[in-house]
């Protein structure tokens, strides 16, 4: 057997020293076996109930660098946390994408820290939540169902999230794409945003309002690809199905149902009416997002973003501070964010993660953040010390500062 960790003291069952130790931890179950008489010991580790926690980008990227004391400090005391198995920060599809955008000798450093720091915990990709949240609100819309969606953390990690970690953890090469294209997709999409401010600045919508329009524009675009694609298929163009935008398959996703008694332009005219319906705009991730985008529509209202080299610089990083926030938010106690996004998240009207008690911080509240941790703390019995003592025998207590 493979021991992962030896030990010093010997076995207890045949008293032979240097052959025995910790082998894995499965759940809450530590086996430790023994190499001479091969003999399996386990011992029940207590339950845990970790705070799961969403760094972005901007974060993971600032403790890396390891050159600002705030984020430095901050990154050790969430490793060392993580290691009590008090939280968990993991690491998803947009940290996966956003490092490899980085154009920079240290990105695959960094994408190992990132792993390291989420001791390989990762969601669920952000394409397969945006899917099931649709697809829960379709088939909610289809039969009268409810309005509002419950999110389950368990539907978003592929194994159980609350559990000890084991000693290896299995690191898999990440599904990239074509990065080229991604960059410019990114680019793009920021550049085509910045045009639309100054129709934008006239407007005299009310948020609320604008949280519609936003949402009924995502509608209708998911369509218009869709069409899209089906009109290049008719013309011939037998690779327009595969060099589709990914936004097609969550229409495609929805064309399957009730396939077979109903006709196909009677399906995609019921896709169309889900999509101005309120069992749309409140999908969970949309519902988040179109409340980001409907402040930066009040902010360029207030007369914000005038110089488009400037907002275009700003607001590089908004498509994806969106995503981490209204994909992953939800399913996080808390997350850690732009000081931007903060404030807009924050914002009386917006409070877009409110409804999942999602607690958010930014590099403006840093004695909040160590606050929030230092209530987790509260939660670290003696039994659990002992049990890490246990389960992780290399386990080094951290300084405490001032100490
Ligand atoms: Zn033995």
């Amino acid at each position: 057997m493979l021991i992962a960790h030896d030990l010093d003291e010997p076995c207890p069952r045949c008293g032979v020293a240097g052959k025995y130790g910790n082998v894995n931890i499965d759940r809450n179950i530590l086996r430790r076996g023994c190499n001479h008489c091969r003999q399996w010991t386990r011992y029940s580790l207590p339950e845990v109930r970790k705070k799961i926690i969403y760094l972005d980008q901007f974060f993971l990227s600032h403790a890396f660098r390891a050159q600002e004391k705030p984020f430095v400090d901050a990154a050790h005391r969430i490793e060392d946390m993580a290691a009590r198995q008090l939280i968990v920060c993991p690491y998803s599809s947009v940290h996966t994408k956003e490092t490899h955008l980085w154009r920079h000798e240290q990105q695959e450093n960094l994408f190992k820290f990132i792993k390291q720091t989420a001791r390989g915990h990762k969601f669920s990709d952000d394409f397969e939540i945006k899917r099931l949240q649709l697809q829960r609100a379709f088939a909610a819309f289809r039969t009268n169902g409810d309005v509002i969606q419950l999110v389950d953390e368990s539907e978003v990690f592929a194994g159980e999230i609350h559990s000890w970690d084991d000693y290896f953890w299995l690191d898999m090469r990440p599904i990239l794409g074509n990065i080229e294209a991604m960059r410019q997709g990114k680019t793009d999409a920021i550049a085509t945003l910045v045009t639309l401010f100054p129709d934008w600045a006239q407007l005299t919508t009310s948020y609320e309002e604008d949280m519609e329009i936003e949402a009924e524009g995502y509608g209708r675009s998911l369509i218009d690809q869709y069409l899209e694609m089906w009109s290049k298929l008719a013309r011939g163009n037998l690779m327009a199905y595969m060099d589709a935008p990914i936004d097609v398959m969550y229409v495609e996703s929805l064309m399957h149902y009730d396939e077979d008694t109903m006709q196909m332009d009677e399906r995609l005219a019921r896709i169309a009416d889900f999509f101005v319906s309120p069992h749309f705009k409140m999908i969970p991730h949309l519902r988040i997002s179109c409340g980001i985008f409907a402040m930066l529509r009040r902010r360029v209202k207030e007369g914000a973003y005038t110089n488009q080299n400037t907002a275009r610089k700003k607001l590089s990083g908004l498509f994806y501070d969106s995503n981490c926030i209204s994909i992953f938010g939800p399913y996080c106690d808390a997350i850690f964010v732009d000081k931007v996004m903060k404030q807009w998240c924050d914002f009386p009207q917006a409070r877009v993660l409110a409804p999942y008690r999602t607690q958010i911080f930014s590099v403006l509240d840093w004695d909040g953040f160590h606050g929030y941790l230092d209530q987790i703390e509260e939660n670290y019995t003696d039994e659990m010390r002992d049990a890490i003592t246990l389960a992780y025998p290399d386990y080094e207590p951290m300084n405490e500062p001032g100490n």
